[in-house]
């Protein structure tokens, strides 16, 4: 079964195409600027020259047919024909509180998912155009929602309710709702099945460390925990975002400042985080390398955010009763070693070592605590795009057998 993974940004749309018989990756790119007249197509093959185009891209729509097209070109092309894309998976932010797991879409669920766009109005919207565009191009195709938000349905109310009138959560829909969560399942499952035990019998704590970054505390499989909330910009301190700040800032700011509520917004998602801090980047290899020339600012920002996660973690492992395995993934968590090491260097209490010679690679599946090490510390590469793609088989292999046993009980 071939499946493509879409997942549609407000001027971007990435795709890969998988050969799920094999879980094998068969082309994945990108467009870039769709709306301008000098969008940027990239697509590539393993093992093969990678294509890059400036065009005009009116829309989502159009891009998807030029991917069609390329998919199936005699050049650059991966299949015969389109009736081999079996299935398409996407990438949706927001699920609310109305998925709690990956769907198939109908038109009810294409319903629930506009309403989802007020809790999203930047992220929900293109991806909903990413599903309608695919809808009119490949019409026959099953398509599947895969929700960032629906990993996180289990955490209990007392971790996802915020202490504003209650009325603010029924009306509005105002509570935690994390994200992230394809990312966090992936990589507590492959962690399980590294430390060859059952995830119902582990207490795991994810650390997706990237441009965006959010730990989750996953307990007997089911998150219970994560630090980002209504909006991924709370929690950890970020590239560009601020990660938890007190809420009256922001009056305080408007009132001192002038500026507008629009401002702010730009200012606490764009240019704050290790960006703010630092003022050299909010990469964390230029922050490093300013921090070893001496720049007392850039330091500042890396010692934050060890400092965010190492407390984070701590507060986990008190809420589970105890930690089995920390996991580093994303950007920062599967490449760098400095960060990893200065996270855990002060986990002595919790029992966990690293082994430094280890945790000295980048981008690698391994455990990287030591053998001697209570919690086990391990490096795992996300793969959202893989995780997208087995929901999407398991929920459209699932649809063919129910269809094949009304077809079977409808012929009787
Ligand atoms: P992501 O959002 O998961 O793609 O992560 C992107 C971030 O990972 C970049 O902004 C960098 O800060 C970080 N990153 C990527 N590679 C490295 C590396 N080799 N060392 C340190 N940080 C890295």
């Amino acid at each position: 079964m071939n499946v493509l993974v879409v997942n549609c940004g407000s001027s971007s749309l990435k795709y890969q195409l998988l050969d799920m018989t094999t879980e094998t990756e068969l082309a994945k790119g990108l467009f870039e600027k769709i709306g301008d007249q000098d969008a940027i197509f990239t697509h590539k093959r393993p093992n093969a020259d990678k294509l890059e185009r400036i065009e005009p891209i009116l829309n989502h729509k159009e891009a998807l047919r030029i991917l069609l097209d390329i998919l199936v070109d005699a050049e650059y092309g991966v299949i015969k024909s389109m009736d081999e894309i079996d299935a398409v998976g996407h990438r949706v932010v927001h699920g609310g509180e109305k998925f709690a797991d990956s769907v198939l879409i109908t038109p009810a669920v294409m319903e629930a998912l506009e309403e989802c766009c007020a809790l999203a109005p930047l992220h929900n919207p293109p991806n909903i155009q990413g599903i309608e565009a695919c809808q009119a191009i490949m019409p026959n195709v099953p398509q599947v929602g895969v929700f960032d938000t629906a990993f996180h349905q289990t955490m209990p109310k007392e971790a996802y309710m915020y202490a504003l009138p209650y009325e603010y959560y029924e009306d509005y829909g105002i509570r935690r709702y994390g994200f992230h969560g394809t990312s966090h399942k992936y990589v507590a499952q492959r962690c399980a099945e590294l430390m060859g035990k059952h995830m119902s019998d582990l207490r795991i704590i994810t650390c997706h460390l990237g441009n965006g970054s959010s730990v989750s505390a996953i307990k007997g499989g089911r998150s219970i925990d994560t630090t980002m909330g209504f909006t991924p910009l709370s929690g950890l301190i970020m590239g560009t975002r601020t990660g938890d700040i007190d809420p009256a800032i922001v009056p305080f700011l408007m009132e001192k400042t002038g500026m507008t509520y629009e401002e702010i917004d730009r200012v606490m998602n764009k240019e704050s985080g290790v960006l703010g801090i630092s003022g050299v980047s909010n990469d964390f290899r230029v922050i490093e390398e300013a921090a070893a020339n001496g720049n007392k600012r850039a330091q500042l920002a890396l010692n934050m955010f060890h400092y965010k996660v190492r407390r984070v973690i701590g507060a986990f492992a008190a809420v589970m009763g105890g930690v089995d395995a920390i996991v580093f993934t994303a950007g920062i968590g599967e490449n760098d070693d400095i960060i990893r090491s200065r996270i855990i260097e002060h986990f002595d209490y919790l029992d966990t070592t690293l082994d430094q010679k280890a945790n000295k690679m980048h981008g690698e599946e391994r455990i990287i605590s030591t053998p001697e090490s209570k919690v086990k510390v391990i490096c795992i590469p996300t793969n959202e795009e893989l995780a997208i793609c087995r929901d999407t088989v398991e929920i459209v292999t699932k649809k063919m057998v129910e269809d094949t046993v009304k077809d079977v009980l409808g012929n009787n």
